[in-house]
């Protein structure tokens, strides 16, 4: 039976990058070798990490505007430590946005290097808005913020002026709709939602940032030493960047940011539509606020849980439970999420109105 899988992370990639990813672990380029067993000092390895970073500036952009792509280890959680130690002065000030779980995971690293002010936070009500009309200190060393809360189902529309360092974690919405990405000094993402599978984290930096904090930074923890290694200062996850760059290939011959930004908002638009409209759900995040990719909501009534999930489980539908901090249903609907899957959601939906 066809799946449907909404899960939030690691999650859903386009059939094809399965298909051609499984490929190279059996013969990759046609060497009589699997890509899981080549140096990575390989010729051909080499050319996977330099298309798979080509690529990445290419579809946010930032082509030949002083950006570098790093395929780094350790997963979004541990930029939250990298960007303080790479960005914070000695005795320096940031700034963040606390909009969910994972901004607030990165205030916590932050703290540890210097005086981290929180602008605003939208803590009080569980995250379900982004706090907007906040003031943003001038004498910071960068400011922080998270463009989709991946739990809570909310995105940033707008991104704050400042002429600080504008650092966004993206794990859950990069490459999933065409915004200038050079307002960002560094952008990053956790491959597993919307690029790849778990293993790797694109950092995307602006180089000309770095090299002002006078802080020693270990090699591995230090973006300069990674940019001078070529992304390759020990050996790079090997399998993940070469799946990564499977999926951004994909996306581009799909036409690119621009044309999932359409997909991505008549997939979410159909559901939304359907969550407001069907008497029995309703939507957790602020309307304003709503993810095109997360999207959360609720049954009004808790004793049709358990038909509800019968109907969805026997459609094939998989990963709609939401997340333990907010309940309810998340249906994570990233770029490789085809339209027809969330059709068989919206269908559940209407079927159980029908029982009822
Ligand atoms: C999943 C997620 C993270 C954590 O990513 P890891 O790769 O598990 O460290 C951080 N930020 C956001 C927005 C996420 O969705």
């Amino acid at each position: 039976m066809k799946k449907h899988n909404f899960s939030a992370g690691p999650s859903i990639l386009p059939q094809e990058v399965f298909e051609k990813a499984s490929q190279a672990v059996l013969n990759f380029n046609n060497s009589g070798l699997s890509i899981l067993e080549i140096s990575h000092r390989s010729k051909d390895f080499i050319a996977v990490m330099e298309e798979a970073q080509a690529l990445a500036l290419e579809l946010l952009g930032l082509t030949g505007k002083g950006y570098q792509a790093l395929f780094l280890q350790g997963g979004a959680s541990l930029e939250f430590l990298r960007i303080p130690y790479n960005l914070m002065k000695e005795n320096g000030k940031a700034a963040y946005l606390d909009t969910g779980t994972w901004a607030s995971g990165a205030i916590k690293q932050a703290k540890a290097f210097g005086e981290t002010v929180v602008v605003a936070s939208s803590k009080d009500d569980n995250y379900n808005f982004i706090p907007k009309g906040y003031e943003i200190p001038t004498d910071i060393d960068y400011f922080h913020c998270t463009s989709n809360n991946t739990i809570f189902g909310t995105q940033m529309k707008e991104f704050p002026k400042t002429d600080a360092p504008l650092v966004c974690d993206m794990s859950s919405d990069i490459f999933s709709k065409d915004i200038d990405y050079s307002q960002f000094s560094i952008i990053y993402a956790g491959a597993q939602k919307n690029m790849g599978p778990a293993g790797t984290t694109l950092v995307v930096i602006k180089e000309e940032i770095l090299g002002k904090t006078g802080r020693n930074i270990p090699a591995m923890l230090d973006y300069s030493q990674h940019i001078a290694k070529e992304s390759m200062y020990n050996t790079p996850p090997v399998f993940a960047v070469y799946t990564s760059m499977l999926t951004l290939q994909w996306l581009k011959n799909l036409g690119g940011v621009e044309a999932i930004e359409k997909m991505n908002e008549t997939k979410a638009n159909l559901l939304y539509k359907e969550i407001d409209r069907n008497p029995l759900f309703k939507g957790v995040a602020k309307a304003e606020d709503r993810s095109l990719m997360n999207v959360t909501f609720t049954l009004n009534n808790e004793e049709h849980q358990p038909i509800f999930d019968e109907l969805w489980k026997a459609a094939g539908i998989s990963g709609l439970n939401g997340h333990r901090s907010v309940g309810g249903y998340r249906a994570s609907i990233y770029n490789a999420m085809p339209l027809e899957s969330v059709q068989v959601l919206v269908d559940a939906m209407k079927e159980l109105e029908n029982k009822i």
